[in-house]
Parts: C-alpha cells; sequence; structure tokens
C-alpha cells in the first residue's frame, strides 16, 4: 500500500514528489505521455526564481526530478487509466499497462494542453517560432512583428503583454468580435501596437532557411481571399484543455471545463484524500512558479491528511 501516488512530473507533481519525499513518505510518482509536462516543450525559462542566467525547460524538469529522486521518490512511467475510492478509504489507481495501484492518497498534477491549430509541421515549429505561452517566449522577438490567435482573454492579454516587445502584433480571430471580456478586450484594441485581423483562418506556417516562421498564410473566411502576414512568431491562444480525462466516472468534480474543482482556500478535492495541483486545476495562472507553489500545497495537505489517517 502507497502512502501516496502522485500522477504527472510537470513542476506541480515534481514539487509535490519532494516535498512528499522530504517528509518520509515515500511518493509513488506515475508520469504520463509527456513526463516533465509543458516545460518539456520550450526553451529557455527566463522567469522561474532562482535562475538568473534563464534555464531550459527541459532542464529544469531533470534537475527537479533529480530533487525528488534524491528524496525517495519512485518513479513509473505509465499512464493512469482510472481512480477509483475503495470502500475501505484506500484509492485504486490503474494504468494502461494493466497495473493496480493501492494507495491512501493521490495528488493529481496531470496539468493542461494548450490547443493548437493541428496544422501541418505545427509541432515541430513549436520552439521554432510557433508557441502557446507569450509570458514565456515574447521577449524572445524584440522589434518584429508577431501575431497572437484567437479572441479570448488570454489572446488579448498576450496580445497586449506582446507589444512591450514586437514591433506590430496581428491578432487573428476567426470572427468579427472578440469572446474576451470588455475590458481586456478594450484594453487590446486600443493599443496602437496591436492590429486585429478578424474574420480571419490562419492556413499555413511558412519557415525561412532555417526553419523558422516567417510568414502565415490567412484565409478571409468572409471574402474568401488569402493572403500572406509576414510574422516572425505565432502565440496560439486558443484555449487549453485540461488532461482530466482519466476522471471520468472517478467521482472527481470537474468545473465545464474539465478542470478538477479545488475545495476553496486549499488543494482537497471533493473525494477525501484526493488532492489536485497546477494546470490540472488552474485556468487562470498557468506559471511554472504556481503550478510549483500549488505541488508544495498539495503535499503539505496530503501529509496532513495522512497524519490524521494514523491518529
Ligand atoms: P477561450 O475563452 O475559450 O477563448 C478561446 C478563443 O480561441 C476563442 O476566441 C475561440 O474563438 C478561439 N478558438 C478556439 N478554437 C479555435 C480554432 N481551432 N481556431 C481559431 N480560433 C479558435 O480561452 P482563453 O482565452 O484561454 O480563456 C480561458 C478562460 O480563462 C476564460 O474563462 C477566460 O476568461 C480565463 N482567462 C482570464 C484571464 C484574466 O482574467 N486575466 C486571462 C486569461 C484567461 P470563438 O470566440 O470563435 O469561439
Amino acid at each position: 500500500m502507497e502512502n501516496v501516488i502522485i500522477i504527472g512530473t510537470g513542476c506541480a507533481g515534481w514539487t509535490s514528489a519532494i516535498y512528499t519525499g522530504r517528509a518520509n513518505l515515500d511518493p509513488l510518482v506515475l508520469a504520463g505521455e509527456q513526463p516533465g509536462g509543458q516545460l518539456t516543450t520550450t526553451t529557455e525559462v527566463e522567469n522561474f526564481p532562482g535562475f538568473p542566467e534563464g534555464v531550459m525547460g527541459p532542464d529544469l524538469m531533470m534537475r527537479m526530478q533529480q530533487q525528488a529522486e534524491k528524496f525517495g521518490a519512485r518513479v513509473e512511467y505509465e499512464m493512469v487509466s482510472s481512480i477509483e475510492k475503495q470502500d475501505d478509504g484506500t484509492f485504486s489507481v490503474k494504468t494502461t499497462g494493466g497495473n493496480d495501484y493501492a494507495s491512501k492518497s493521490v495528488i493529481i498534477a496531470t496539468g493542461a494542453s494548450p490547443r493548437y491549430l493541428g496544422l501541418e509541421d505545427e509541432m515541430s515549429l513549436i520552439g521554432k517560432g510557433v508557441t502557446s505561452c507569450a509570458t514565456c517566449d515574447g521577449a524572445f522577438y524584440p522589434d518584429v512583428p508577431v501575431a497572437v490567435i484567437g479572441g479570448g482573454d488570454s489572446a488579448c492579454e498576450e496580445a497586449t503583454f506582446l507589444t512591450k516587445f514586437a514591433s506590430k502584433v496581428y491578432l487573428i480571430h476567426r470572427r468579427d468580435e472578440l469572446r474576451a471580456s470588455k475590458i481586456m478586450a478594450d484594453r487590446a484594441l486600443g493599443n496602437d501596437k496591436i492590429e486585429p485581423v478578424w474574420d480571419a483562418e490562419v492556413r499555413e506556417y511558412l519557415t525561412d532557411e532555417e526553419g523558422h516562421v516567417r510568414a502565415v498564410t490567412v484565409h478571409n473566411r468572409v471574402s474568401g481571399e488569402h493572403s500572406e502576414l509576414e510574422v516572425k512568431c505565432v502565440f496560439v491562444a486558443i484555449g487549453h484543455d485540461p488532461n482530466t480525462q482519466f476522471l471520468k466516472g472517478s467521482g472527481v468534480e470537474l468545473d465545464d471545463e474539465g478542470y478538477v474543482v479545488q475545495n476553496g482556500h486549499d488543494t482537497k478535492s471533493n473525494i477525501e484524500g484526493l488532492f489536485s495541483a497546477g494546470d490540472v486545476s488552474d485556468h487562470v495562472y498557468r506559471q511554472a512558479i504556481t503550478a510549483a507553489g500549488n505541488g508544495c500545497q498539495a503535499a503539505l495537505d496530503a501529509e496532513r491528511y495522512l497524519a490524521a489517517l494514523e491518529g
């Protein structure tokens, strides 16, 4: 019987593992399809405290794993298929590989995946002019034109943020009206550096000889016209999907968008002994450091839960 199973190996998962490991709880970490989480798809991370010279995303995750393993965390590279609370209060955590782990508590830290357009070559261009994170990558594109795709709060926020660096920001939206809240929309549309491109669909990424984005082709959904827009980077901001499909039928409360609902001020879910941490519960901040902080909170909450069980 495990004390705690941590599902997910992004910043939240590893931080939970470091804390529960240091508390001698001997955590078992189940790594998913993308070990290391979203940071493994980024290049340099400049805003994680403690790294004034910056750190590569995959290196940061490797260091977190080493730190967790140093304190006794064990890792299995398995995908969880279901979680079920048993009558005796323990959890059965089943994996697609056919294993069934028993644990007294569980921390879900499976993150969220940014949505992309699904265009050819899109995935291989991540880090080469296609990204989903303006906070992470905006500073790498000073004094050049860039584009943001989307019409929600994220797109408006990212476009406004990017005006600090870029010479121009095209806000490409598939309709002629933003979905964003009025305040965010007004701020973006009132910024001289932001030019909206309405009724527009990006159909293709065009690259230079080094394989880096140099432009996109845009299809106008009303006029049917095609045009080319020169941009050095495309920030795709069309939403995120929390990685919670495996929780369907588990009884864990999810919100309308599928995020695990936390219990107000702590990381408890609606099921006793089951906690969540990081982007799987957060559609607002979504930062490496906030996920790490929440991972620490989940570990402390799990520790207290286990201590109370011991009575
Ligand atoms: P969102 O509100 O779901 O907006 C996604 C946008 O992407 C929509 O404009 C949508 O177009 C567009 N889109 C979706 N799929 C597309 C596709 N395949 N091709 C082109 N465009 C596509 O997502 P979000 O902006 O990430 O916001 C998520 C939640 O976080 C919201 O509740 C938001 O209010 C919140 N948020 C809050 C803040 C803040 O308050 N500071 C900041 C960021 C996010 P349509 O409009 O045509 O559907």
